[in-house]
């Protein structure tokens, strides 16, 4: 096969879910469509690239300074939903009522693989809940054994704070991901979740 065509075969597959077949039909699809067309998506991943960047309180993805949520008046100031993923945020978010803060740990515990917490931004929560006055903590990690050992953790450790820490409850699969929960059931985890 062609080299420019083989190259952008093989840079699709770094995407996750592409299998080899798949980015031959994306190729060959990019390929015929319009040259704007192509070039758009193109540029789309260079400015998301070159432009964002990590909300230097939540550590949600943005381009500024402080994200579109950290900045919203209208939320509740007193409640931050703990996720591990920036991804998480949007599908909590899918969710209404919550409207909440939110604090994105970029990852969960996993000693095994060298996670430890200060690889992680649990210092920064507790830095936020000490100095802005948080009185819930939502664990919305992921329901599985690092998500588990995470949210126990971050409990321990707040422990000594005047703060309430609750985990979104089950009904939720164990062993899952918050990213494939559908809005309803992830509703329910959340307006069912318990004191840890
Ligand atoms: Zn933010």
């Amino acid at each position: 096969m062609h080299g420019i065509i083989e190259n952008l075969i093989s840079e699709l597959t770094r995407l996750p879910g592409i299998g080899r077949k798949t980015a031959q039909r994306l190729a060959f699809f990019i390929l015929s469509m319009p040259d704007a067309e192509a070039l758009s998506i193109a540029k789309a991943i260079e400015k998301v690239k070159e432009k964002a960047r990590f909300c230097s309180q939540c550590y949600n993805i943005t381009e500024n300074e402080i994200c579109e949520i950290c900045s919203d008046e209208s939320r509740d100031r007193s409640r931050i939903c703990v996720v591990e993923e920036p991804s998480n945020i949007l599908v909590i978010e899918r969710v209404k009522g919550l409207h909440c803060l939110y604090h994105v740990l970029l990852g969960a515990l996993s000693p095994i693989d060298g996670i430890t917490p200060e690889k992680l931004k649990i210092k920064e929560l507790v830095q936020r809940v000490r100095r802005d006055g948080i009185q819930e903590i939502i664990m919305a990690t992921n329901p599985n054994t690092k998500g588990e050992i995470t949210a126990q953790y971050i409990r321990e450790l707040l422990s000594p704070m005047a703060v309430k820490v609750t985990r979104i409850a089950y009904g939720l699969p164990m062993g899952s991901d918050i990213e494939f929960a559908d809005e309803v059931t992830l509703g329910k985890a959340l307006e069912g979740r318990r004191e840890l």
